[in-house]
């Protein structure tokens, strides 16, 4: 059995700065960070605009009222507003922190970090490097890891939570490369496993990004917070669904119909191109519904609508957003300094995850806490984004929540004892669970089966929601769960076995998709991201709280936590 006083799952941008935390706060203490890809190859690299904070480098009145009060708006006012203040408030000095460590972001003429608007956000506070953000920061991070001695455990595939009487003691491990088990026991353990964006069909998530760590703690008996609020970000590549940046709004371009307007200015006049992501997803599923989206050879009442650069000039494309461009070109052969390109929503985010306090120790409820237990990153709900983050805070949340669920974990672990573990009750249990899925002669590819459940949460659980619609998509995967017992698999080996892998990811999709549908089948109201055509108002008077969601294969049972309120009383959202 192997043994750190902190493990941290997840080598993304809040696990990674979440090591470099604690690290620093006493290097005597043995870390290590556990991934099934290795750290360089999580979802953060991919991310792409940019990451918020009040530098004032281009907007001098910009300020960290004014960020939270952007946040929580955007948040339709469901983010606890003590930890949208702690976000706000402490953002320049992550950034400059980043800058420290060697991060090359992209700069203004005069050597200072250079800004650029974001949807949502009132002043110019996104910093960037370029539109490849996630990139220049993951790297640093990873690099400081080694600097401080961080054991890394990469292509480590977690199967488990250890948690027993209220405290969690470890993990259990599958090692990708080799196939064997490992049960590794801590004095704290933190999850930054990431989102869940491959429980639909069409995503800008990475294949890694199946909801792990969400369905280990429901697993475990443990909540899952406002899992109904999924983000669609207004511009997925079509058809593959990839990211192209806000970045490229922030930049100046343009939404198009298939008659040539601006839509945006019947949806969000003030805003236009750069309304919170929730307003413009739905403005273009709208567009797309009144057969003004466009067709692959031009014509009208097609499945996308276009985002037009060319205005932008090819300087500035290749400057600003050359990725974006690269994207486009090498994907789907279009060449955006002269053509426009077709895109449409695609799954982006998830805003509700563990639900966590300020310092990142995971809620058992209400606000009883889960001793040895922390998670920050996408798979935590601390809320700050509450029902549509704003783009570049996502960044922004890893880091100073990173941070400081690192710091508060660095106290938690001191003068404590490493847990005890019976070890082999737990290896038992894993080699069953692996043994039943090589031997079970099975009818279904895992291929089929997944492909089914996606295709069914994309059609039951997408933009627009209704009872009917979720209750019909909750019973089809039900039944398609049944399945799960019956798939087989080719690969018996277990050296690079990433059959087992997928198999494993699968359960995971079952059982945070089954949270989301329920989650949202009870919201009866229509809240940022979280849209239903048979509620379509906001109902502060019955939904102002938090969905605490309990999973177990008999059900899950729904409980609801009050909202914090500091700063900022619910307003009606307009933009
Ligand atoms: C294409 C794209 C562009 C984006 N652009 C921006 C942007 O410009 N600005 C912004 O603010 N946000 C952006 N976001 C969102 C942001 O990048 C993510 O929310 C954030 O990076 C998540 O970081 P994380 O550390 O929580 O998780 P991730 O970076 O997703 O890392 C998760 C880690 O957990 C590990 N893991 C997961 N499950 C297991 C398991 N079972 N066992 C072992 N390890 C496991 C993975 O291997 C990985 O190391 C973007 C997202 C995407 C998809």
């Amino acid at each position: 059995m192997l043994k750190h006083d902190v493990v941290i799952v997840g080598g993304g941008l809040a696990g990674c700065r979440a090591a470099v935390e604690i690290a620093r706060t006493d290097p005597k203490l043995d870390i290590a960070v556990v991934a099934k890809t290795h750290p360089i190859r999580s979802h953060s690299v991919a991310a792409q605009g940019g990451i918020a904070a009040t530098l004032k480098n281009v907007d001098a009145s910009d300020t960290w009222e004014a960020h939270a009060f952007d946040t929580v708006k955007g948040s339709d006012y469901l983010a606890d507003q003590d930890a949208v203040e702690l976000l706000a408030r402490e953002a320049p000095d992550v950034v400059i922190d980043l800058e420290h460590m060697g991060v090359l972001f992209s700069r203004l003429p005069d050597g200072r970090i250079a800004q650029r608007a974001f949807g949502g956000h009132s002043h110019n506070r996104t910093c960037y490097a370029a539109d490849k953000t996630g990139h220049a920061i993951l790297h640093e991070l990873v690099n400081n890891l080694r600097r401080y001695g961080v054991q890394i455990y990469d292509e480590w595939y977690v199967l488990r939570l250890i948690l027993e009487d209220g405290q969690v003691k470890g993990i259990v491990t599958y090692n990708i490369r080799d196939g064997h088990l490992e049960v590794v026991r801590a004095k704290a353990v933190m999850f930054a496993t990431g989102g869940y964006g491959r429980v639909y069909n069409t995503t800008s998530n990475d294949y890694a990004s199946t909801g792990d760590g969400l369905a280990m703690t429901a697993m475990a008996g443990l909540p899952l917070e406002d899992m109904e609020f999924v983000q669609f970000h207004p511009t997925g590549l079509y058809p593959v669904g990839v990211l192209i940046s806000e970045a490229v709004r922030g930049e100046g371009a343009y939404l198009i119909n298939s008659e040539g307007d601006r839509f945006m200015a019947n949806y969000a006049p003030s805003r236009m191109e750069l309304a919170p992501r929730d307003i413009t997803s739905r403005a273009i599923a709208l567009e797309i519904r009144a057969s003004r989206g466009i067709h692959p050879d031009g014509s009208a009442g097609g499945p996308f609508v276009y985002l037009d650069l060319r205005h932008m000039g090819q300087e500035k494309i290749m400057s600003r957003v050359p990725f974006c461009w690269e994207e486009a070109h090498r994907l789907v052969g279009i060449d955006a300094v002269h053509q426009p390109i077709p895109v449409r929503p695609t799954v982006h985010y998830s805003m509700g995850g563990i639900p966590v306090n300020t310092d990142g120790q995971v809620r058992s409820s209400g606000d009883n806490l889960v001793e040895g237990f922390f998670a920050a990153g996408e798979c935590a709900c601390v809320s700050v984004h509450g029902a549509n983050r704003l783009g570049s805070n996502s960044l922004l949340e890893c880091v100073v929540y990173g941070r400081r669920t690192g710091a508060a974990i660095a106290q938690y672990v001191q003068n404590r004892k490493l847990p005890i573990i019976d070890e082999q009750r737990y290896i038992t249990e894993a080699q069953r669970r692996l043994q039943a899925l090589l031997e079970q002669p099975g009818k279904y590819r895992i291929n089929q089966v997944r492909t089914a459940f996606q295709d069914c949460m994309t059609q039951h659980c997408g933009v627009f929601r209704t009872a009917e619609i979720m209750q019909e998509g909750l019973q089809q995967i039900q039944q398609l769960q049944l399945q799960y017992p019956d798939i087989y698999l080719d690969d018996k080996s277990t050296c690079w076995n990433t059959e087992i892998i997928e198999a494993l990811e699968l359960q995971s999709l079952f059982v945070v998709g089954q949270v989301i549908l329920a989650s949202a089948l009870n919201r009866q109201e229509s809240r940022g991201a979280h849209y239903r055509e048979d509620y379509s108002d906001r109902n502060d008077t019955e939904f102002l709280k938090h969905t605490m969601a309990y999973y177990s294969p008999a059900g899950i049972d729904l409980q609801y936590r009050p909202v914090t309120i500091t700063m900022f009383e619910p307003q009606e959202r307009k933009y």
